[in-house]
């Protein structure tokens, strides 16, 4: 059975969800990001992150023309830019991406990152939003612990239901705090750019000898299936990783079957340590 996260309430989600950042910017692309998406809710994934700021809104759109006759299947997140964070502008961003989703709620509601809005004003308009019924849950994005901490004088115990971050193997500092800050919290860890942007990350050495070790059932384990599984194996974190191409989405949801060995486990760690002290969290 595929793995789950589990919100504070007890709602279970499937842990693997599906970024849209860059979806949406090309008619060229266009056709093969709705399918990519389709294809993930028909093999169970679940999540679907966006945010009004991808493309100016167009990720929303294509997001809401491809999940539109299987909205009740997908658990929508989408974010808030800190320009739009105000009382008014959260009222009216959120009715925004609500009607480019083509829906009558978000499941997910998240501040994308701080602004100089002040917190309590952004939290008590998403307590508006959700007495309305146009959110389900609110969260934050790129919030170390500190800003938690502060997150914590203005809200109530088990309110904010997530923080998505920067985690990946190239990217571990929040193992050192942030990580636990949430879970002690009951706020599940979504993590962005779990394999790093298809970059440099997956012609690491190390990542490419631990991927010869293991096979799915569609062949070969890829790089970029080592690095979902790595964060996969974690406590109640959901990588949310874009795949625009069928194929890079076939193969994340395959990254589901693979259980790294305590060898491939010291062997990322040999090339990525953990952290040894505290680092600022990282933001993209
Ligand atoms: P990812 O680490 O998810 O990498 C995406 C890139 O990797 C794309 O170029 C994709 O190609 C490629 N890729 C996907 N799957 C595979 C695969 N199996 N093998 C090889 N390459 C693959 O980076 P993102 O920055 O997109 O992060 C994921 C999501 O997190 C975003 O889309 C967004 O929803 C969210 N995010 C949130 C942020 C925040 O501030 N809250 C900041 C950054 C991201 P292709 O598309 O061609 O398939």
């Amino acid at each position: 059975m595929a793995k789950t996260v589990t919100l504070a309430d007890g709602t279970k989600l499937p842990a693997l969800g599906m970024g849209t950042w860059n979806m949406g910017e090309s008619s060229a692309t266009w056709k093969e990001e709705v399918a990519s998406l389709r294809h993930g809710v028909e093999a169970g994934l679940k999540v679907v992150d966006t945010a009004e700021m991808y493309g100016q809104g167009r990720s929303e759109s294509l997001v809401g023309e491809a999940l539109r006759d299987v909205r009740n299947d997908v658990f929508l997140v989408t974010k808030v830019l800190p320009s739009n964070a105000s009382a008014e502008g959260v009222a009216k961003a959120c009715r925004s991406s609500l009607r480019r989703l083509g829906t009558d709620r978000i499941d997910l509601y998240l501040l994308h990152w701080r602004g100089s809005v002040p917190l309590a004003e952004t939290i008590d308009a998403f307590r508006k939003l959700k007495e309305d019924g146009l959110i389900r849950y609110w969260g934050v994005s790129n919030f170390d612990v500190e800003d938690m901490l502060e997150l914590e004088r203005y809200s109530r115990s088990c309110e904010c239901a997530a923080n998505q971050i920067l985690y990946s193997l190239e990217h571990r500092g929040v193992e050192y705090d942030l990580l636990d800050t949430n879970r002690f919290r009951h706020v599940m860890t979504m993590a962005y750019s779990p394999i790093g942007q298809g970059g440099a990350l997956l012609r690491n050495t190390a990542l490419r000898t631990v991927a010869a070790r293991h096979t799915t059932a569609h062949g070969q384990a890829s790089p970029a299936q080592i690095a979902l599984a790595w964060v996969l194996r974690m406590d109640n974190v959901m990588p949310i990783p874009k795949a625009g191409s069928l194929a890079h989405l076939k193969d994340n949801v395959a990254a589901q079957d693979i259980t790294l060995t305590e060898q491939d486990l010291a062997d990322l760690d040999a090339a990525f340590p953990p952290p040894a002290s505290k680092t600022p969290l990282e933001m993209i």
